[in-house]
């Protein structure tokens, strides 16, 4: 029988306790660089090396002019050899290799051989045949390609490389990657290796690093924080026992089993019982511009996505999903072999579509219309391409959320939203991670935002405690998503990552503390668990209205001719889309004069249209933090924008028998493409001896122009000196001073009420310094409130005398090299009782780190002022009370804001500015900026900046949101051989009833026979969709009527056009009832 051992009586000798730091400390050594790296684990990573020579042949072929051909084009010119340490560049060049590959004998029996190549740049590894298979990054970011088994034949493997010589984040000149790129860097090709890899060492480095930061992680009165120390040096002791040999590094796997469990080598880690917490999604965000221009962008997701293809063969627990219909076409189109690839895993349900979206798009300023055409246009992609539509719109990082977002989602089949941005808030912590977000008209979604706030996490153990210890929402569920994976053509996630996440369920399940983290489940799955939750009775916490972004506020201003562009391409669409409408359908329309053509709705060109409008509405391309090189791209689409829509104006406008050419024969039509009357000053076109100005009239059902030529008290206007430097300009409306070049006074006779506030000026322009803490294209910050300067005006002269209109210009230098020109202008036309002094600014703006903006102080007194917002309002403090009303210094507007009291308002038009700020009685809209990063050159040059004061007697309403609309649509004139064929068509689509309903759009069904482009099965017929909201958050009724078209059914559908309720036909089969919530869209379908 063995004794059993016994406590000795004596000590044997001195034993010391831990000194906890130094043994901290200690572990690192292990497995990081530095004087001990190659007597520890990283000196056993690799057990061969194989370069140049006859292993590794280089030849290299440098396509001129920064051209970045195709596979085909490239590789049928000649390559000439090259070596490791040669260098390659400028700065976007791109360098084709060929690589002729031969494993030496030496490494013909190693279990695993891979590709080494780093030039610090990215590239991609084509087969010999043109197929891309794989994306690399250099600077060590993933630097590696398996070689396949058959190439361990010591024969010789052709294969190329397509060099692109800039980084994930562009070409930055130094460390600051959102300086300007430096056109002229150099990529040295640091390595191009074979490389044979002792994979049970790879292992071991995962597994210790894994259970080390348990060590530091951990807290540090946690039993698990000490267990992981002790089970780290004794994996050390025995590699140092063993000498390092392959046994000692087995040995320490054992040891680490301790730790992490038997099952961290495969999936099966995640086949626990265990109920996970946390769930590992992989993704790659790739900004569709930024630091580099969308031809880059194209790449980088080929790249990005062979490499996840290649994963997900490897890890069958890897679920990839990738958003942005954009770059799923353009994968589409330029690399078929590499779309099939990923069309086979979509099918297997590992790679998965997300969002809904065109491109993941900035959501302050695009249009309502916009906003609809992002989905429209995103779910139709993905729908026709892979049968499904996303339920989750997916929008991790954007520069703030509209207030409408839950509306237009859940009308576009998307009831769940995932972000991420809000947590860089730089003044308030946003309190939720799981809620409801509401939106203006009651709609809500649900809502998560990852609490490891990240949406490129390298899966680290920090990741993924953080899914708990940063969670805001655990009264109510403790689940979450962790969204792994490097962005920006970092290519997604690695099989690092994946590696560390089993690593860390086999922690989870085996010493517990960290939560569980689960793999195999999409977005939608982790959503449909939540909102069976809702479902279950789970009542999750409201958040109404706009999610606003505390930081980026300069976005709403930076970049000012894009979103000029933005405004523009909107409106022109509205009105090709409305116009090429009514030439279709010309002859369906009862007694119409006009006979079916050959003339067709221009859907193609109309897509075209819409889709270069969405793909430059990127998150950070219309905000306007992207590079300059971003701006010549989209400036250039934008010209062929307008020049297509032009035509199609034109085309459409024949179509309805209009002349090409204005002809003073026939009569004269005023153009308006909106659905309500308007009573305006319109331009005429240029004719001998004509007038410049006339008033539209006759309402729709006789738009007619009436001269303006002589004095009327009704009409006209008109402007006198009365003292040295100060004019009165004066209508039936309005008496305006302009002392210096500013209001002085603007008087409103019929209210008999002066506007502006004793000794003030509105027109002010002021001038601010602008340096944020970091961010330059995107951000103002508070503190440059504090440096306002005025800029006086030097000259002042009167440009028109009326009656049409009255005008002066006031010229203000800001320095040598900036100057305005405004022009401050009263209108003749004066029939409605709406009227506006308008203000037209010409800029010429040189300046560095400046804000110019515009002043209007106003004899208004409210502690709210109201926006415009996609189809909508959104009402924001005027005072700082708290550091929640202070974050909105400067706020996102449409086309006007407004401050109002009971029984009078003032709203400022603009026609193509977002920025805006009314602080006490003084609203200030945003003009220009100037950051030198990351665009050197940003917004200078000269600028044309319409903005216009709109007192109004009574509170805010549709006199407002109608001439908001008319003042960024200007009427046009044409003549028309007979003008009455074509009244009936104008005048057809309007509503009548409350005046706060809108008809945004008039547009074909997507799908009609006649107008579809084939992307799904054609529907049978013709029709009409009108898009339709109460604009001013009420109960809003009304008949909605189309003349003497023909409809024989009318329904209430989606924004996706999916038939929802069919309506009833009122009024002798000419219109139907509308009744909408406050702010709610409405669609309607008129089947012909
Ligand atoms: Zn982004």
């Amino acid at each position: 029988m063995a004794s059993s051992p016994s406590y000795p009586k004596l000590v044997d000798r001195p034993k010391g306790q831990q000194i906890h730091h130094l043994y901290l400390d200690r572990i690192k050594q292990f497995i990081s660089g530095g004087q001990y790296a190659q007597h520890n684990l990283p000196g056993k990573l690799y057990e061969g090396r194989a370069s140049g020579g006859e292993s590794v042949k280089l030849s290299v072929y440098s396509p001129p002019n920064l051209e970045r051909p195709n596979f085909k084009e490239a590789t049928s010119h000649d390559f000439k050899p090259t070596k490791v340490g040669e260098v390659f560049g400028p700065s976007w060049s791109t360098h084709w290799f060929r690589i002729q590959l031969r494993v030496p004998s030496d490494l013909k029996d190693k279990e695993h051989l891979e590709f080494h190549w780093d030039a610090n740049n990215e590239g991609l590894i084509w087969t010999e045949d043109g197929v891309p298979v794989h994306g690399l990054t250099g600077g060590g970011e993933r630097v590696e390609y398996i070689l396949p088994k058959e190439w361990y034949d010591g024969e010789e493997h052709v294969f190329y490389i397509e060099m692109a010589c800039n980084k994930m984040f562009g070409n930055a000149p130094g460390g600051d990657s959102i300086q300007p790129p430096n056109p002229n860097l150099y990529y040295r090709l640091g390595t191009a290796d074979i490389v044979a890899v002792n994979l049970e060492a790879r292992a071991l480095h995962i597994d210790f690093w894994m259970i080390g930061d348990g060590a530091r992680e951990f807290p540090g009165n946690s039993w698990e924080s000490h267990e992981a120390l002790q089970v780290c040096l004794a994996i050390m002791d025995a590699f140092i026992a063993g000498n390092g040999s392959k046994e000692s590094i087995v040995e320490g796997r054992k040891i680490a089993r301790k730790y992490l469990g038997d099952h961290v080598d495969s999936a099966k880690v995640y086949d626990s019982e265990k109920e996970p917490l946390v769930y590992g999604i992989g993704h790659c965000h790739i900004d569709t511009c930024w630091l580099w221009p969308w031809a880059e962008t194209k790449r980088k997701v080929v790249r990005s996505w062979t490499n996840q293809c290649d994963l997900l063969d490897r890890y069958p627990e890897l679920r990839f999903c990738a958003s942005s219909a954009q770059q799923w076409k353009w994968l589409e189109q330029l690399y078929p072999a590499a779309f099939d690839r990923v069309k086979a895993k979509v099918k297997e349900g590992t790679f998965q579509p997300v969002g809904g979206s065109w491109v993941e798009h900035d959501t302050n300023m695009p249009s309502g219309e916009s906003l609809v055409r992002q989905f429209l246009y995103g779910q139709r992609y993905f729908e026709s391409r892979f049968g499904q539509r996303c339920r989750t719109f997916w929008l991790p990082d954007t520069f703030g959320y509209s207030s409408q977002l839950p509306q237009i989602c859940r009308l576009a089949g998307m009831s769940r939203f995932f972000t991420q941005k809000l947590s860089w808030n730089n003044i308030n912590n946003f309190p939720h991670t799981t809620f409801n977000w509401v939106s203006l008209d009651g709609t809500q979604v649900l809502c998560h935002m990852t609490p490891a706030e990240t949406y490129t996490a390298s899966a680290h153990f920090g990741d993924v405690k953080r899914s708990i210890t940063q969670h805001k929402s655990m009264d109510q569920d403790n689940t979450s998503l962790l969204v792994f994976g490097k962005g920006d053509g970092g290519g997604g996630p690695t099989w690092e990552h994946i590696e560390k996440l089993r690593r860390l369920r086999g922690i989870s399940d085996t010493v517990g503390l960290l939560p569980r983290v689960k793999m195999g489940n999409s977005v939608e799955d982790f959503f449909d668990q939540l909102q069976k939750k809702a479902e279950n009775g789970l009542d999750f916490v409201t958040w109404y209205g706009e999610l606003y972004f505390e930081l980026h506020r300069g976005t709403y201003t930076t970049q000012a001719n894009n979103k000029r562009n933005n405004r523009r391409s909107e409106v022109i669409l509205h009105d090709v889309e409305y116009l090429a409408t009514l030439a279709s359908l010309k002859s369906a329309w009862k007694d119409s004069k006009f006979a079916e053509t050959k003339y067709k709705y221009p859907k193609k060109e109309i897509d075209e249209m819409w889709e270069a409008t969405l793909l430059c509405q990127f998150h950070d391309c219309l905000p306007g933090s992207s590079i300059e090189m971003c701006y010549d791209d989209s400036d250039e689409l934008y010209a062929k924008l307008f020049k297509t829509g032009e035509r199609l104006l034109t085309e459409a406008l024949q179509e309805l028998g209009f002349d090409k050419n204005f002809s003073i024969k026939n009569k004269s039509v005023p153009l308006n493409t909106l659905s309500w009357s308007r009573c305006e000053l319109v331009k005429m076109p240029p004719f001998p001896n004509g007038p410049v100005y006339c008033v539209s009239g006759g309402g729709r059902n006789n738009p007619s122009l009436l001269p303006l030529s002589v004095p009327n008290p009704v009409l006209g206007a008109s402007i006198e000196e009365v003292r040295k430097g100060v004019y009165k300009l004066a209508n039936r409306h309005f008496e305006v001073e302009v002392s210096d070049g500013v209001i002085t006074s603007l008087y409103d006779i019929q209210a008999r009420r002066e506007v502006i506030p004793k000794g003030k000026k509105a027109g002010q322009l002021v001038i601010f310094d602008d340096k944020p803490l970091y961010w330059q294209a995107w951000d103002v910050e508070v503190y440059h409130l504090d440096s306002r300067t005025e800029l006086p005006v030097h000259k002042v002269s009167v440009v028109e005398g009326g009656p049409a209109r009255v005008s002066l210009v006031a010229e203000t230098k800001i320095s040598d090299r900036s100057w305005v020109k405004t022009t401050i202008s009263l209108s003749g036309a004066c029939f409605d009782d709406v009227a506006y002094v308008k203000l037209e600014s010409e800029v010429e703006w040189r300046e560095t780190m400046k804000f110019l903006k515009v002043e209007f102080p106003v004899n208004v007194m409210n502690t709210e002022a109201s926006y415009e917002t996609q189809f909508g309002i959104v009402r924001r403090p005027t005072h700082y009370n708290t550091s929640w009303d202070m974050a909105k210094f400067e706020v996102c507007c449409h086309k006007w804001a407004d401050l109002s009291e009971n029984g009078y308002g003032v709203s400022i038009l603009n026609d193509s500015k977002y920025g805006f700020a009314t602080v006490g009685n003084l609203m200030r809209l945003s003009l220009l900026r100037a950051p030198k990063a990351p665009d050197a050159h940003a917004d200078m040059g000269r600028h044309h900046i319409s903005y216009a004061i709109l007192p109004h007697s009574g509170p805010l309403d549709h006199r407002t949101v109608r001439t908001a609309f008319n003042f960024n649509n200007p009427m046009k004139v044409y003549s028309h051989p007979d003008k009455q064929s074509v009244v009936p068509l104008l005048s057809a689509f309007n509503i009548i009833g409350d005046k706060s309903l809108i008809i945004d759009t008039v547009k074909r069904g997507e799908d009609d026979e006649d107008v579809s482009a084939g992307d799904f099965p054609a529907r049978k017929g013709r029709s009409v969709i009108l898009r339709v909201y109460d604009s001013l958050g009420g109960r809003a009724r009304g008949k909605l009527y189309w003349g003497k078209l023909q409809i024989s059914k009318a329904y209430k559908c989606n924004v996706l056009e999916d038939d929802e309720d069919e309506v009833d036909i009122v009024e002798d089969g000419m219109a139907i009832k509308v009744d909408l919530r406050a702010f709610e869209v409405a669609t309607f379908r008129l089947q012909l």
